[in-house]
């Protein structure tokens, strides 16, 4: 990439998927900032700010925080001077809402690609009971997870569509090795990057 060149990239899937984990190599690659609206709110909740006792139920819950609350936590946040080049969001925006919000942020500059990281059901639940022994997260019980993957099916699960309208889906399988699927990322959004507009 050339010094004024930017990357204005998502990566999207069900919870599990390893979104995480992918996310900090990505953003490594392109030089932007990982953004991830989930360690937004823990850190809050962490901290004990306002923020985070307004949605520490919430994520108990396996609910999604308000769009209005969360869009204003990312249109702050892209605001920094470290996200003018670029950013990788992971985990926003999960509704059509937090969609038409990001557009408005962006002031007319388009997404460059969207990384679907795509994992059946089962794997998923599985990988994050694992998660749950070892990290112990408020939201990894197994009803809590089990309710957010019906979260992410109604409400999250649409978008893939939108952003495949626009053409700017890079659907990767999520089911590998950390490596394999970093290298399935690496060389599918390389493509897209580069790739005239519209492909
Ligand atoms: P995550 O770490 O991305 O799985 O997010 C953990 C939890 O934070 C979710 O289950 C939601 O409760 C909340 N959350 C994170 N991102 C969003 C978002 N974009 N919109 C609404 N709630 C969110």
């Amino acid at each position: 990439m050339t010094e004024t060149a930017t990357a204005r990239l998502l990566i999207i899937g069900p919870p599990g998927a390893g979104k995480g984990t992918q996310a900090s190599r990505i953003a490594e690659r392109y030089g932007v900032p990982a953004i991830s609206t989930g360690d937004i709110f823990r850190a809050n909740i962490t901290g004990g700010t306002e923020l985070g006792k307004q949605v520490q139920a919430i994520i108990e819950q396996g609910e999604l925080v308000p769009d209005t609350l969360t869009n204003e936590i990312v249109a702050d946040r892209l605001q920094q001077e470290d996200a003018a080049r670029g950013f990788l969001l992971d985990g926003y925006p999960r509704t059509v809402e937090q969609v038409h919000a990001l557009d408005g942020m962006l002031s007319g500059a388009s997404l460059d690609a969207v990384v679907l990281l795509d994992a059946d059901v089962d794997a998923v639940v599985a990988r994050l009971l694992k998660r749950a022994e070892i990290e112990g997260r408020a939201d990894d019980t197994e009803e809590v997870i089990r309710h957010r993957q019906d979260v992410y099916a109604a409400q999250t699960a649409p978008l893939v569509e939108l952003f495949s309208e626009r053409g700017i889906l890079v659907s990767v399988d999520g089911l590998g090795t950390v490596e394999e699927v970093a290298e399935r990322i690496a060389s599918g959004l390389d493509a897209k990057l580069n790739a005239p507009v519209g492909q």
